[in-house]
């Protein structure tokens, strides 16, 4: 689908993924096109985007720049692989994101076992801890891992010689997230961190920093002023009405933290105690039947929005005896 002259949508399936599919935009060059994210590594993902590819007269092999928004595997996945077969193709991301390549997808034990860890710190039982701990492994195998070849940081202007992207630093959903900004047509392509419906999932993490939802709402006003015709995210589809998406959003939280504050009530309470008794959107499931994968982001979500109310001065977090945290209201 061609959003505007010279700007694609390519709709790349991910399958097994309640997503559905991801949104990779093609931005033409004078010297070849870029491409921001590329969806998955599976067969079906890959034919499906060389057939979109060809519809619009290109291969792979015209893909010359290739812009990760974030490291996760339905926007990094494929990179490899094009990579390999477009060799002149220079693949560009922030470096929080290439910092954590090595431990997410080289050697990823040491990070299953700190994961653990801070699981286990935050009251989550012993029998589920190794099972949370490595949830998102089968993620793994969705990812040709490839390192890039140039580092954003945030604040640049990457251009193709016919339009000029700026990279916006927009951490939250995962530290070293961006967005870009096409001035021309005032468009936002604003990845995982503002999608039309969904809410993207903040995580705690011990790659995420002491408060990434601070991160994240600090980086969603971040956009407030800037003058955007559409917004195109990296999943479900192209939408207007950006300053009224992120009002929603802030407001989700506000009762997000309202109903935390409700669940601690008067005694101090672990990060898994919360999160049992949140409502979380998993239609005919009690939190017992969550699939450990739900569980597990249910509880770092859970632990954003504790670190994120400590740091609002809001609750206190108190380490017990046998190292474990919990957080307790502070009365005002
Ligand atoms: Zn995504």
């Amino acid at each position: 689908m061609e959003v505007s002259p010279g700007i694609f949508l390519l709709e790349v399936p991910i399958p097994n993924n309640s997503l559905g599919h991801l949104n990779a935009y093609l931005i033409e060059g004078k010297d070849g096109w870029l491409m921001i994210d590329t969806g998955w590594f599976t067969a079906e993902s890959f034919s499906v985007l060389q057939t979109k590819l060809k519809e619009i007269g290109l291969s792979v092999t015209d893909v010359v720049t290739i812009i990760i928004t974030h490291v996760h595997p339905d926007h990094f996945g494929l990179a490899g692989k094009i990579k390999q077969l477009s060799p002149r193709a220079e693949l560009l991301m922030h470096s929080w994101e290439s910092d954590m390549l090595e431990s997410r997808y080289v050697k990823f034990s040491d990070l299953s076992d700190k994961i653990s860890a801070m699981l286990h710190k935050h009251g989550v039982p012993s029998q589920d801890r190794n099972v949370l701990g490595s949830a998102s492994m089968p993620a793994l195998e969705y990812v040709t891992i490839t390192f890039p070849d140039r580092i954003l940081y945030g604040g640049e202007i990457i251009s193709t010689g016919i339009f000029d992207l700026e990279i916006i630093w927009t951490p939250g959903h995962s530290p070293g997230h961006i967005c870009l900004y096409e001035p021309q047509n005032k468009l936002l392509f604003s990845g995982d961190h503002i999608l039309p419906h969904i809410t993207p999932n903040i995580s705690y993490h011990v790659q995420s920093g002491d408060n990434p939802l601070g991160d994240y709402l600090y980086s969603l006003h971040k956009l407030e002023n800037l003058s955007v015709s559409q917004v195109l995210p990296a999943h479900e589809q192209i939408f207007i009405g950006l300053n009224e998406r992120i009002k929603q959003i802030t407001e989700h939280h506000d009762n997000r933290k309202t109903e935390i504050l409700n669940v601690i009530g008067t005694k101090p309470h672990n990060a898994w105690e919360i999160a049992s008794q949140l409502t979380w959107s998993v239609p005919g499931r009690t939190w017992e039947q969550f699939p450990p994968y739900q569980q597990r982001s249910a509880v770092m979500e859970t632990i954003s929005h504790m670190e994120y109310l400590r740091w609002g001065g809001k609750v206190q977090r108190i380490i017990n005896n046998d190292g474990t945290i919990s957080y307790q209201l502070i009365r005002t």
